[in-house]
């Protein structure tokens, strides 16, 4: 039996909801899934406003657009993150600013991001990596402080919270995922969640190709008509009508990833005291959704001939990232804050384990091939 490294769960009720849509006769975007979805956002995160997208890529371009930067702007974020989070704001002709990230959580360093701050800078874009919050307190101190909009890349970080607070709704703007490799999924898909409504007419305005259809239909203003700039960022409804089936169970997704994500941990204590290798680290503070089970490993090497063993015994393990201040496009449009030795340290370093539903009855299987692997 191979085991892959993600398998995506269905929880059976996708293509009947996907047939009732089909039998509404309503395809394009914002049908009564979308309004279910959206609904249930709010609901579940108290965000004042959620629009569904059709990514995370898509709700941090809106966010870019939002917050108005421009050529010579620049934005805060870390190196250690996927090139989304930069390139919504490379997009707008902004600089990223690359800082580094903490040694526990692998999240921005809040302690390093006063001394990023320019004249030019507009906004801090700090990422929930593995749905583990950042320190959001400071984080949002330091943007009261200058000024600064906050956009949570929340991709990774759906029923997370961070001192009770769920992430996303924490910032003035919050991205989430469905992409088939998250928690709650639609193959791809995504969700702006807007906290201050300051941005809502606007964010619908530029989700609708710049137009004011959204007004329109709520009968607001007599003309449909271009207003302002735009895209298309919604998804069509059989995509929001599968995002529903999933969405009825985030609650169990969660808890069953939860189960898995702590065998692993539990499995592993030991040859953390022995010094082979280092475990997550979730602050009692945050609460967090098991997206991601990751090792750090002593090396690169250590890790380049662990990847090839579990390869070799049918075990898919992969790591991420390659630190996009290192990268050539981060190269060419953004600049590092100073040396990051932290996320050149970990990048290195960091193998993700398989976890998916359905992997329960492999586990155990996998745990010893893992723990003869590092013996
Ligand atoms: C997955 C991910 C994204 C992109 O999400 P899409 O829905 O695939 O566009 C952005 N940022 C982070 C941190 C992610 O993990």
């Amino acid at each position: 039996m191979k085991i892959p490294f993600n398998k995506p769960h269905m929880t059976g009720k996708e293509l009947w909801y996907i047939s009732q849509a089909h039998a509404a006769g309503h395809l394009a975007g914002d049908g009564e899934f979308t309004r279910r979805c959206s609904e249930w956002l709010e609901m579940r995160t108290g965000s004042k406003k959620a629009l569904l997208t059709h990514s995370c890529t898509a709700g941090l371009e809106m966010a870019a657009l939002l917050s108005q930067v421009g050529p010579g702007d620049e934005v805060i974020m870390p190196s250690f993150t996927f090139v989304s989070t930069a390139n919504a704001f490379v997009l707008r002709g902004a600089k990223p600013v690359f800082v580094d990230v903490r040694r526990d959580t692998l999240n921005i360093d809040e302690t390093l991001i006063r001394d990023a701050i320019t004249p030019k800078t507009k906004a801090i874009v700090p990422v929930h990596y593995a749905g583990v919050g950042c320190e959001m307190d400071e984080i949002m101190a330091i943007a009261r402080e200058h000024d600064l909009l906050v956009v949570e890349d929340a991709a990774q970080a759906l029923m997370s919270t961070y001192r009770r607070r769920p992430l996303g709704t924490i910032g003035h703007l919050g991205a989430l995922s469905f992409h088939e490799t998250k928690n709650v999924i639609s193959g791809e898909g995504g969700a702006l969640l807007i906290n201050d409504h300051a941005f809502t007419p606007r964010a619908e305005i530029v989700r609708e190709k710049g137009t004011n259809r959204s007004q329109f239909f709520r009968g607001q203003v007599d003309k449909y008509t271009w207003v302002d700039v735009g895209s298309s960022f919604l998804p069509g409804e059989l995509i929001a009508a599968f995002l529903w089936a999933q969405m009825e169970e985030a609650g169990q997704i969660t808890a069953r990833r939860l189960a898995l994500w702590n065998r692993y941990h539990e499995a592993f204590a030991s040859a953390e005291a022995a010094g082979k290798l280092r475990r997550p680290i979730v602050p009692a503070h945050c609460e967090h959704n098991a997206h991601m089970y990751y090792l750090l490993l002593p090396n690169l090497a250590a890790r380049t001939a662990f990847i090839e063993q579990m390869r070799s015994a049918d075990i898919h393990c992969v790591f991420h990232y390659v630190p996009l201040h290192s990268s050539p496009a981060g190269l060419a449009h953004g600049r590092a804050d100073g040396p990051l030795p932290v996320t050149d340290d970990v990048s290195d370093r960091l193998v993700r384990l398989p976890l998916w539903l359905g992997l329960e009855q492999h586990q155990h299987g996998v745990i010893e091939t893992i723990l003869r692997a590092l013996n």
